[in-house]
């Protein structure tokens, strides 16, 4: 008797991980992590002042080619700042993908604003800027330069692209919806550091961006985000806001607005610093990853490893098996078979309108979201 697809997929996965057993991620500490953060042990600067939160940031700038970079305690706290640095209001509502973590919506609702959902493409399992066009076209209009949403009279104020698992979505098609409808853009590039849009990085694309350096993410920092931006009056606002608005002065307090205690912390970024330079080494392990997964699966039909579109260049942070329509009702088999067998898979998250909170939040018709919510399996992904 043949093989069941189950089997076939567990032996694809053993293939190429060449391990009896696989987590999804994994952190590796194999540079100079232990001797960063001893130093910064030794300095005694462990908190919210230091050197290696300055050396992290312009390390970052250097990276990813934006002009300023502001690191901050995670990427949900960044993409809070961002979006009132894009000047989100209480009551607007923001476009947001419902695939997403649960942080994108999250963010959105503590500037008291309103996220609204928008539907995805498979081609890159971003946002989809040609649906999200006709249906603005639909249900919006521009008045004195805003975008009113003609059913509940609140501006929709901002577009947040997210990059999927690292794969960039179409970002000059959503810069391009953003400007016609008068949309800040602030890219939730959290799961991209090293993904690139014909040789752009990713997250530096909209006003504003931010990467998360979570445990879970390409590289970590224990927790922490940073904040992207080419704008000066941008970069300068995030640092005072993300270090409690205070006035610089040898001695006084002086606080000009309510700010937020978010400064990421130095010992955090002795490790981050230590990271960025096993960057380069990581992602080849992971595109070196993708090639044994490409080759592995090849010959089993029904589903593919996705591969992002043409001039678009993935971290792979996490490996993504798409399966066909007609294999959308296996998938718990297959998560069930690949767990067992010792190999972490994942399902994609719960589509963000099916939650609790953000049931009740203004949504377009999310066709393609769904189908993806229910084909996508994500298989070990560390090196
Ligand atoms: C990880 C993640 C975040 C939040 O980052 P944290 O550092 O965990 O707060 C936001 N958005 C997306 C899409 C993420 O994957």
């Amino acid at each position: 008797m043949g093989k069941s697809i189950g089997e076939k997929i567990v032996k694809a996965i053993k293939v190429a991980v060449k391990t009896d057993e696989a987590a999804l991620h994994k952190p590796c500490f194999d540079g100079n992590e232990w001797i960063y953060v001893k130093e910064c042990l030794d300095s005694t600067y462990v908190s919210s002042v230091g050197g290696f939160v300055d050396r992290f940031e312009t390390d970052l700038a250097a990276y990813t080619g934006a002009k300023y970079a502001v690191a901050v305690v995670n990427g949900t706290a960044a993409l809070q700042i961002a979006l009132l640095l894009a000047g989100v209001k209480p009551n607007d509502e923001v476009l947001i993908p419902a695939l997403t973590f649960v942080a994108t919506a999250n963010a959105v609702s503590y500037c008291s604003a309103i996220p609204h959902f928008v539907d995805c493409e498979e081609r890159t399992l971003g946002l989809d800027p040609r649906a999200i066009r006709v249906y603005l076209n639909s249900i919006s209009e521009v008045r004195n330069k805003q975008c009113i949403n003609r059913k509940t009279g609140r501006v929709i104020r901002t577009l947040v692209p997210m990059h999927t698992f690292g794969h960039p979505a179409d970002i000059e098609g959503l810069m391009s919806v953003a400007k016609d409808f008068h949309l800040t853009l602030v890219e939730d590039a959290a799961e991209s550091l090293g993904s690139f849009v014909n040789g752009q990085h990713t997250g530096t694309f909209g006003l504003v961006g931010i990467i998360s350096f979570n445990g879970n993410k390409t590289i970590t920092t224990g927790g922490g985000g940073v904040i992207l931006t080419n704008d000066a009056f941008i970069a300068k606002k995030a640092k005072h806001l993300t270090t409690t608005a205070k006035i610089p002065h040898s001695w006084n307090y002086v606080h000009d607005e309510i700010g937020y205690n978010y400064r990421m912390p130095n010992i955090n970024a002795a490790l981050g610093c230590a990271q960025l330079e096993q960057l380069p080494n990581i992602l080849k392990a992971k595109r070196e990853l993708l090639k044994r997964y490409i080759s592995a699966f090849k010959n089993i039909s029904g589903l593919h490893i996705f591969t992002s579109s043409k001039g678009c260049e993935s971290n792979y942070w996490l490996q993504t098996l798409l399966l066909d329509k007609a294999f959308a009702i296996q998938r718990d088999e297959f998560l069930r078979e690949t767990n067992a067998a010792g190999y972490m898979t994942r399902p994609v998250w719960n589509l963000l309108n099916n939650l609790e909170p953000y049931k009740n939040s203004p949504s377009m018709n999310l066709d393609v979201a769904k189908s993806l919510g229910s084909r996508i399996i994500n298989i070990p992904s560390g090196i």
